[in-house]
């Protein structure tokens, strides 16, 4: 059995862009199933299906097209979790980065940290791009009209990947821009492992939303606990988001445990989804720009 699920980030997500977002969830599917179906690893998926929407410039706030700080530049933030023993590797409001989840592979494996923000992190690219190569006209757009509305900065898609490989390994990765309009050098939930991003043994977790409240309610790392403790998925999945909006947050979350069964949940107005799964024979995908906030689980291999 293998499976990748993944997410295009929960938020609002205008009709009109529909279209490009389902693609690069098509795209970003193949990406990864490429790897995992010639017997790769979770981890080496999940970074290539992240690294696939980064690279999109029609969709996602990761990569190419984030969403803009204040100042109007770009800050990203990537993390992959590998299940299988545990590694981490992540950065922070990196600027030079065409793929922040490279990055972060490269600090799981290369380096004896988890966690390198700003500069630093920026040194360890091996090729860096200009801020502006980054900037795409729709995100310049966005935050022209934040500015005008001088709202709160506001989160949308955000990419994450979750996956489970032949060999029974999970993963999970996530990437994001951050929040519209935030502050130069703010960090959210995504590169933190146990907030955004999360893989053990049992269960792989990526999460989207106000990374403010993810980070507060530690949303993977709890939703973890809980299913450890016996909790049913789906109440668990119900849960998470329950105690991000008890910190004022909304959002998404995907999960992957190790007996095949996905499941999701997000309670804004879209949530960009997509999965594809093989269990003996039967492969089955699903592929979606979802308006309807849900908790959604499904058996192994996408059956129920
Ligand atoms: N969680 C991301 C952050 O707070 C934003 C998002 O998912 O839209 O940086």
């Amino acid at each position: 059995m293998i499976t990748l699920l993944l997410h295009g980030g929960a938020g609002r997500i205008d009709e009109a862009r529909t279209d490009a977002y389902r693609r690069g969830l098509r795209f970003a599917l193949e990406a990864g199933w490429s790897l995992l179906a010639a017997g790769g690893s979770a981890a080496d998926a999940v970074v290539a299906a992240v690294a696939a929407m980064e690279a999109d410039p029609e969709a996602f706030n990761a990569g190419v097209g984030s969403s803009l700080t204040r100042e109007g530049t770009v800050e990203c933030d990537a993390c992959v979790m590998d299940g299988r023993d545990g590694r981490a590797g992540a950065v922070a409001a990196v600027t030079r980065a065409r793929s922040p989840v490279a990055l972060a592979r490269r600090v799981m494996d290369e380096t004896p940290h988890v966690l390198i923000v700003g500069t630093a992190a920026d040194a360890l690219v091996e090729d860096p791009i200009e801020n502006e190569a980054l900037r795409t006209s729709h995100a310049m757009a966005q935050l022209e009209r934040w500015r005008e509305r001088r709202q709160q900065p506001t989160g949308s898609a955000t990419v994450g990947a979750v996956a489970l490989d032949a060999s029974g390994g999970l993963a999970a990765a996530t990437s994001t821009g951050g929040v519209l309009g935030q502050w130069p050098g703010r960090v959210g939930d995504a590169p933190i492992p146990g907030a955004g991003t999360y893989a053990d043994a049992r269960v792989a977790v990526s999460c989207t939303g106000k990374g403010e409240a993810f980070l507060r309610a530690v949303t993977s790392k709890a939703l973890a606990e809980r299913l450890a403790a016996g909790s049913p998925l789906e109440e668990t999945l119900g849960r998470a988001l329950a105690d991000v909006k008890a910190m004022r947050g909304s959002g998404g979350l995907i999960t992957l445990l190790a007996d095949g069964r996905l499941g999701w949940a997000f309670d804004t107005s879209h949530l960009a989804l997509a999965w594809r799964s093989r269990h003996g024979d039967a492969t089955r995908e699903h592929v979606a720009v979802s308006d309807e906030a849900a908790v959604v689980t499904l058996g192994a291999g996408g059956t129920g």
